[in-house]
């Protein structure tokens, strides 16, 4: 058993406790990790707030990690201690009906099909003042050790940096993903990204790496604009400069609307107005954000040939897809490193989510 730091979440409503916790060894099929770095995703703030379905308290959230393997469980051949590796909070069983389809990347042992709260065994590795803490996504990387069934693990390059790529455990895989994969962007197309987070400014690189001609870049902070721009943006607005819905300044700004439109808030309004902004005929809207509300919507939207979509995980076959991408990283494909905008010691974990809130 290890002794090490990770973050709580006690209950819905709550900041996050950084205790001394024990990470139990791993058991048959499974690997235990050392996480070296780990992101903020917007996803960890629905758990904190009790949004996320599926979640049990208390839980150690966090599931865009990397790190380094510790130890192994019986039987398991895929990974050795001492590798590189991203955790995934999609596995990839690859014997699923789903996994074995070629098409798919949404495993049958996500956590939308199957809680994810403990693992596979219906037990937990984690442990803090003596009491069982439930596990997040099965990777919770938001503690310095974790347990993960070996089907949720991707080996990655011995010389990838782990504080830039933990950001291939969610953000940005999710983001530059639904841009190449979801919506199958194409050359000389035109785009627009609603919100301009991790995942947005990700759906922005991948538009811009599949060749989009226009990419609209749309957010209610003026201070993403910059960087959406960096990325390959060629117009940034805000709707609230606006009297009109965005929709309708989208589609008078391309004449029929964008091709291809991505949602990445998790807002059940900006998810309707994506959708409006693509072309009434041959658009696609894919929707990225997580929300727990309802949405209804005039079915004309779609009558019309309009195709809408969602995407988990980018679409990405988690464990063969991954070490390709970082290793496209390592190629310098594209320059992850420009989505960090700040590195914290694990201590002030807190703080990282009120950066997040603060959209900084
Ligand atoms: P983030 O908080 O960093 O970014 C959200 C952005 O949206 C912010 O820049 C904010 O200013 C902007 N925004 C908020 N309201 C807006 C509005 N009304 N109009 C325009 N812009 C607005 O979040 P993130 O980490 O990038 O995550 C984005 C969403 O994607 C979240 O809902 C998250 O849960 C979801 N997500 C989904 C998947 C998946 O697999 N589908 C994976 C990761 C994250
Ligand atoms: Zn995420």
């Amino acid at each position: 058993v290890i002794k090490c730091r990770a973050a709580v979440a006690w209950a819905p409503g709550k900041p996050l406790s950084v205790e001394d916790v024990e990470v139990a060894p791993p058991k048959a099929g499974e690997v235990r990790i050392k996480i070296v770095a780990t992101g903020i995703c917007h996803s960890d703030d629905h758990v904190l707030k009790g949004s996320l379905p599926n979640v049990e308290f208390p839980v150690i959230p966090g599931h865009e990690g990397a790190g380094i393997v510790e130890s192994i469980g019986e039987g398991v051949t895929s990974v050795k201690p001492g590798d590189k590796v991203i955790p995934l909070c999609l596995p990839h069983c690859g014997e699923c009906n789903f996994c074995r389809n070629p098409d798919s990347n949404f495993c049958q042992k996500s956590h939308i099909s199957e809680p994810q709260n403990l693992l596979p065994d219906k037990t937990s590795r984690l442990t803090c003042k003596r009491k069982q803490i439930h596990h997040f996504l099965w990777v919770s990387t938001f503690a310095e050790y974790t347990v993960v069934p070996e089907y949720a693990v991707a080996k990655i390059d011995a010389a990838a940096p782990l504080d830039k790529v933990c950001l291939f455990g969610c953000g940005f895989s999710t983001g530059y993903g639904a841009a190449i994969n979801t919506a199958k962007v194409k050359p000389g197309s035109t785009c627009a990204v609603f919100g301009l987070g991790g995942v947005g400014l990700s759906a922005v690189m991948g538009c811009k790496a599949a060749r989009a001609a226009r990419i609209i870049a749309v957010d209610i902070n003026k201070d993403k604009s910059a960087k959406a721009k960096e990325l390959g943006a060629t117009d940034c607005i805000n709707p609230r400069d606006f009297k009109k819905p965005i929709q309708e300044v989208i589609t008078e700004m391309t004449g029929q609307g964008v091709d291809y439109s991505f949602e990445a808030i998790g807002h059940a309004d900006t998810m309707i107005a994506a959708l409006a902004s693509c072309n009434m005929n041959t658009g696609v809207s894919v929707m990225i954000g997580v929300t727990d509300s309802e949405i209804s919507f005039d079915p004309t939207l779609l009558l019309t040939g309009r195709t809408w979509k969602g995407t988990l995980f980018g679409g990405w076959r988690s464990r063969e897809c991954i070490p390709k991408l970082v290793s496209s990283y390592l190629e310098k494909k594209f320059n992850l490193d420009l989505l960090i905008t700040h590195t914290l010691p694990f201590a002030k974990v807190n703080e990282g989510f009120e950066l997040l809130r603060a959209g900084k």
